[in-house]
């Protein structure tokens, strides 16, 4: 894009002539918006909670109702695209999204089930080396899957969880926090666990440090990517992490609920003892249905499959996942830093609004109002509005727009709104 940070101005006029020179324009036109009464599309700013759904979803699950009244069974192997390797259609362009090879990623399940999956591999506690280093204020589920995975090994989430805080006086971490932790517990830590973006302060860590720190200290190393698959450009293969785990239904516009992705990095994946919970659909798929009573995981990601996967939630994936790979990373989070960075450039006029997230982001800016105690007459305000975007009590919004169906003009609106009541 031809505009730089730099050149910002103020006005209505600057966001249009953003607008007219954004090469991913079009990309909203293949996206649905809800609609106020009159009719009027939302400005939605929530692609960090739930993305919007992509117009071809529908054709894509249609097609699969389809084939199921057309075939029966039989659809397993005659369907358009057989629903016995149909998560292999997803593959591509989702190695694509997070930067990894094609083996070293799959669809399946749900985020926090995935976690506690890759746990069973990844945490593997002694006496000596038992502890998890997580960072402090991380997303409830995560929180709850650490606790319990540590009490399952038969240790004491008071001596074995290590939660990383911010210094005294701060207000967000820094990557230095997590450093010097694992540089101190390093060599009693099995497992370090991190949200690339934090859910509530958008604030995102590198990849690759992390991983080498931890790594260099012995531990295994794991990512949380709940807020960073299709957010922010990133490289797990080269970075190195052992596993990452995301679900599909924030930036990747999956739809509620839809599934979520691993990552297992190439140096594990023909790695047969690890510990695993092992399903049918992990098995050797040539054997799979030979029925043997012994297990014989397949190479890569796909070995931790456990069930043969929902084809409907599939499909709607495989819709959004192509309009990532036609739009690619690349430009997305180009348009991704031009689009925060002119919130960040408005907002830092209105002296009532403070900006929490730090520069290392990604989409999401999450801001406090001075003047506020409490969100919901801001969110009924901003509903009339005509704007959508995430309250967290007592005077925090959480705005994200997603580069792939987001305008320029959006943001305009949406500062306009909230300058005008972040004075009351
Ligand atoms: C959204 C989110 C989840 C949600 O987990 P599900 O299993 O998909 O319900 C978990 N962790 C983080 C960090 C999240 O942001």
């Amino acid at each position: 894009m031809a505009i730089e940070p730099t050149q910002f101005v103020t006005g209505q006029n600057f966001a249009l002539t953003l607008d007219k020179q954004d090469p991913l324009a079009h990309f909203r036109d293949e996206f649905i918006f809800p609609k106020k009464q009159n009719n009027e599309p939302y400005i939605y700013l929530c692609g960090n909670s739930l993305g919007l759904q992509p117009k071809k979803v529908k054709s894509y699950i249609e097609q699969e109702l389809s084939d199921w009244s057309k075939y029966g069974v039989l659809g397993h192997l005659r369907a358009k695209n057989p629903w016995y390797s149909y998560h292999e259609l997803l593959t591509k362009n989702l190695s694509h999204i997070v930067g990894a090879k094609g083996h070293e990623v799959v669809v399946m399940n749900t985020l926090s089930v995935n976690l506690h999956l890759m746990m069973v591999s990844f945490y593997q506690p002694t006496a000596t080396r038992n502890k998890i280093i997580i960072e402090g204020g991380a997303f409830p589920s995560d929180q709850y899957a650490v606790q319990s995975q540590i009490k399952f090994h038969g240790f004491d989430p008071k001596s074995s969880l290590i939660e990383v805080k911010p210094k005294d006086g701060e207000s967000t971490l820094t990557e230095n926090d997590f450093l010097e932790t694992i540089e101190k517990h390093g060599n009693e830590t099995a497992l370090v666990l991190i949200g690339n973006v934090n859910y509530l302060t958008g604030q995102a860590f590198s990849i690759k440090s992390l991983t080498e720190k931890a790594h260099s200290k012995g531990c295994k190393i794991g990512f949380d990517l709940a807020h960073g698959a299709g957010n922010l450009q990133l490289r797990l293969h080269d970075d190195g992490p052992d596993f990452a785990v995301w679900c599909s239904y924030k930036y990747l516009n999956g739809g509620p609920g839809s599934l979520g992705g691993v990552f297992v990095h190439e140096r594990h994946s023909k790695d047969f003892t690890l510990p695993r919970f092992a399903g049918w659909w992990g098995h050797n798929k040539v054997t799979r249905f030979e029925m043997s009573d012994q297990f014989e995981p397949m190479i890569g990601a796909e070995g931790w499959q456990l069930s043969n996967p929902p084809i409907f939630q599939l499909a709607a994936l495989k819709a959004s996942l192509e309009i990532f790979e036609e739009a690619s990373m690349n430009e997305i989070t180009a348009k991704s830093n031009l689009m925060t960075g002119y919130l960040e450039f408005l907002v830092s006029r209105c002296p009532d609004i403070e900006i929490i997230t730090p520069k290392n982001r990604g989409a999401q800016l999450s801001l406090r109002f001075k003047n506020q105690t409490n969100t919901a007459g801001m969110e009924k305000k901003l509903e009339e509005l005509g704007i959508i975007v995430d309250f967290r009590n007592p005077n925090i919004i959480r705005a994200a727009p997603a580069p792939l169906y987001c305008k320029f003009l959006d943001i305009y609106r949406f500062w306009e709104a909230i300058d005008e009541h972040a004075k009351k």
